[in-house]
């Protein structure tokens, strides 16, 4: 976790080491279109110095709602707490398992684990680095309580085949959107489709505030009620604790400042589809697509490339190369959490996952973000392309 957080620092302010000027996220060009919207929102919040929940979060809430294209959406804390407060509001238990993928951020698992619940991993995909469905029932227990599937780096995860599931084991679905607002499975939304859906604005993601903040969404009014009591302490009036719940709501600033964010959402999502498509046409010049394996998507719309993600063999010289080149790229994630210290008394090992230990080796993403320059992303092939040619 500390590793994606220092990462979000170091993005925004590095460029690359040999002075290419190019950058792995450059939230500062984004911030440059729409300073004036942001500045205005931002005062009208200090004007009316309410700053926790309030008018501003529950139009935020009722927009963004509309956009993801669920009933009800609750404001939190950041997307860690939109994990914890969604199993809270399910109820799940110490000795409840919920099955979930390796290969992910830490969040994810690390919310069961300290619900008290039992994280049971399946392997991913090698095709699109996420949970493979055709594993999920072999993990199925008496104990099973819901399926996390993560849409990673801004991809669906099958979720016709874990709502099937989901319905016939009587399981609840809990989406982990985090890195995936605005992607659609089939027609719709991700965060609409299972029990619960989570988001993270964390300035990285694709809808990302000036801080830390998150967001449940749900078609369930029972559930969107006792997220809204969990996430001020359990009272639905002050002083009045019904539930065992915590502190974990949205600023008014973020609301305001994410409200702007979110009318550009779908331009800045075309515009990362956008540059993955002249990804794909510069590896075909190149004659790479054969040896970068890319993350495969049906709909048009299905992806939102909150990362461009290829797999590379030789990863790790490769990205030594495109660094003395000056060429930004990143690593998510260098490890599988089923062999990450935190998550060993778990009782998993190595060989147990193999799709996902494999994607640790090989999983490398490049420059993505919407206002990225074509000459970017050029130099970023060209140097991608010298590496194999030099190299067998
Ligand atoms: C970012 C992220 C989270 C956690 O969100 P925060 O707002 O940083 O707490 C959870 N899951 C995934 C897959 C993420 O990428």
């Amino acid at each position: 976790m500390i590793t994606d957080m220092s990462t979000q620092r170091d993005l925004s302010a590095s460029t690359g080491a040999a002075g290419t000027g190019i950058v792995f996220l450059d939230l500062k060009a984004q911030f440059a279109t729409i300073r004036e919207e942001l500045i205005a929102a931002a005062t009208r919040v200090l004007e009316s110095q309410h700053f926790i929940l309030g008018p501003e979060v529950e139009a935020l809430e009722r927009e963004a709602a509309q956009y993801v294209g669920a009933k009800f959406s609750i404001g939190c804390g950041s997307g860690s707490d939109a994990l914890l407060l969604a199993q809270m509001a399910l109820g799940i238990e110490p000795n409840d398992e919920i099955i979930t993928t390796p290969f992910t951020f830490g969040a994810t698992a690390g919310s069961i684990a300290r619900i008290g619940a039992r994280p049971v991993f399946v392997d991913i995909r090698s095709d699109t680095f996420n949970i493979d469905e055709r594993q999920i029932e072999g993990a199925i227990t008496s104990r099973t309580r819901a399926i996390m599937p993560v849409h990673l780096f801004g991809l669906p995860a099958n979720m016709d085949a874990i709502l099937k599931l989901a319905e016939k084991h009587h399981l609840a679905v809990i989406e982990d959107a985090a890195q995936a607002i605005g992607a659609r499975w089939e027609q719709r939304g991700v965060g609409s489709l299972g029990t619960l859906g989570c988001f993270s604005f964390f300035p990285s993601k694709n809808l990302g505030g000036a801080g830390d903040g998150g967001m449940v969404t749900t078609n369930d009014g029972q559930l969107a009620e006792r997220l809204r009591i969990l996430r001020v302490h359990g009272c639905r009036e002050k002083y009045h604790y019904e539930l065992l719940g915590i502190n974990s709501r949205l600023d008014a600033l973020q609301a305001a400042l994410l409200r702007v964010k979110l009318r550009h959402l779908d331009e800045w999502a075309d515009q990362r589809r956008r540059n993955a498509l002249r990804y794909r046409e510069l590896f075909a010049k190149h004659e790479l697509a054969q040896r970068l394996a890319l993350p495969y998507c049906s709909h048009p719309k299905g992806h939102v490339y909150n990362q461009y993600s290829i797999r590379a063999l030789r990863r790790n010289e490769l990205r030594a190369h495109l660094q003395a080149q000056g060429i930004p790229s990143e690593v998510y994630y260098p490890s599988s959490l089923h062999l990450e210290p935190a998550f060993a008394y778990l009782g998993y090992g190595a060989g147990d996952f193999p799709n996902a230990e494999a994607a640790s080796q090989e999983a490398l993403s490049l420059p993505i973000y919407p206002e990225l320059p074509l000459k970017d992303q050029c130099a970023v092939v060209a140097s991608i392309a010298q590496f194999y040619r030099g190299n067998h």
